[in-house]
This record gives structure tokens, C-alpha cells and sequence, in this order.
């Protein structure tokens, strides 16, 4: 008996529940590592999207906003990350996640995110939604040069995201792993 074909189409990777692109996530991971770290124009950009997401890590520190959402989400009903956003995430953002070597998986099963625990964030490759979203405590917490960095850590990062995810979308076309 022969093994069933590894095909997915974009309902599979954009559309369900985010327990049920976690699991093609993790369905994908082990035949697409080592294909992936071998490619070198994939293995430079994911390099690069760490880099960027270091960097905004570093300016997002500086701005406190780490201590800042922990008080705020520790507060009840408090904090904006919740099951609803968790739906934010896609395969291939999730994917690229495990291909950077982050244990990606549902961390709980409450009205809060899945991917988020006590330290926060679990993942280092976030939805547009996540990234972009300052609320006005912190708009307003922080000076405009601050600020202006924080948006260009975040627009560069999302540029790289976004640049990576298409390439592996046609890495998978080319395999014949997604349809459509
Ligand atoms: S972004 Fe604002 S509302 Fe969201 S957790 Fe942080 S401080 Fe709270
Ligand atoms: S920032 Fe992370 S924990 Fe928060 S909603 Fe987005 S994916 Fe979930």
C-alpha cells in the first residue's frame, strides 16, 4: 500500500480552526527542514528575518513593552491577546516559526491566545495584526522618535515575513505539496 500524497490546499493553510493549521504545521515540518535549511536563497531570508526580529526585540525592550503588556494582560479581561487573534496565524507563519526552531504549540485553552504564556509571546514570527498594534497607553507612553523606530523595526520585519512566505508558497507549488 502506497503512502498518502503530501497535499494541502490554501483553505488548509488560511482557512479552520488554528488547531487545525497547527497540526498541518507540524504535519509539514519534518518533510520540509532539511529541503528548506538546503535551500539557500530560503536558509539567507529566514537568516535575515531573525535578524530583523532581534533587532525589533531589542527596540520593543527599550520601550518597555514587554513589562508594560505583561501588567496589562495580567489584569482581568486585560491585554489584547486573545483567542480571537490567536486566528491570525497561518500555516506558513507558523511554519517558519518551527523553521527557526521555535516549539510551536498551543500553549493553553482559555479566551487568551494559545501562544501566549507567562513570559509572553511565544512566537517569534507574529501576525501583521500583532505586530502592528500599539494601543494608546503605549502610543502614548513612548516619544515620537521612539515610536518612529519601533515602526520601521516592525515594517521591516513584516517585509521580510511576507517576502519569506511567498517564497515558500512557491516552494510548495513547485513540490506539489500545495494546490491552488
Ligand atoms: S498592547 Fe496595550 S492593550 Fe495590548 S497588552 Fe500591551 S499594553 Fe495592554
Ligand atoms: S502577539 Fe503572540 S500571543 Fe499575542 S495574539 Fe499575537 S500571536 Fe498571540
Amino acid at each position: 500500500m502506497g503512502t498518502q500524497p503530501l497535499l494541502f490546499s490554501l483553505q488548509d493553510f488560511y482557512g479552520g480552526s488554528i488547531r487545525a493549521r497547527l497540526a498541518v504545521a507540524h504535519i509539514l515540518y519534518p518533510h520540509l527542514a532539511r529541503e528548506l535549511a538546503a535551500n539557500e536563497a530560503f536558509a539567507r531570508m529566514l537568516a535575515q528575518a531573525v535578524i530583523f526580529q532581534k533587532e525589533l526585540a531589542r527596540i520593543m525592550a527599550a520601550l518597555d513593552l514587554g513589562a508594560l503588556c505583561a501588567v496589562c494582560g495580567g489584569r482581568a479581561g486585560g491585554g489584547c491577546c486573545s483567542s480571537f487573534m490567536a486566528g491570525e496565524n497561518d500555516v506558513p507563519q507558523l511554519l517558519l516559526n518551527l523553521l527557526a526552531g521555535v516549539p510551536v504549540a498551543a500553549l493553553r485553552e482559555d479566551d487568551e491566545c494559545c501562544f501566549l504564556d507567562e513570559t509572553g509571546c511565544l512566537l517569534l514570527f507574529k501576525p501583521m495584526f500583532c505586530l502592528n498594534y500599539n494601543c494608546r497607553q503605549i502610543r502614548q507612553g513612548a516619544a515620537p522618535a521612539r515610536m518612529r523606530r519601533l515602526e520601521q523595526g516592525v515594517g521591516r520585519l513584516l517585509q521580510q515575513q511576507y517576502a519569506l512566505e511567498q517564497l515558500l508558497l512557491v516552494v510548495l507549488r513547485q513540490r506539489g505539496t500545495l494546490a491552488g
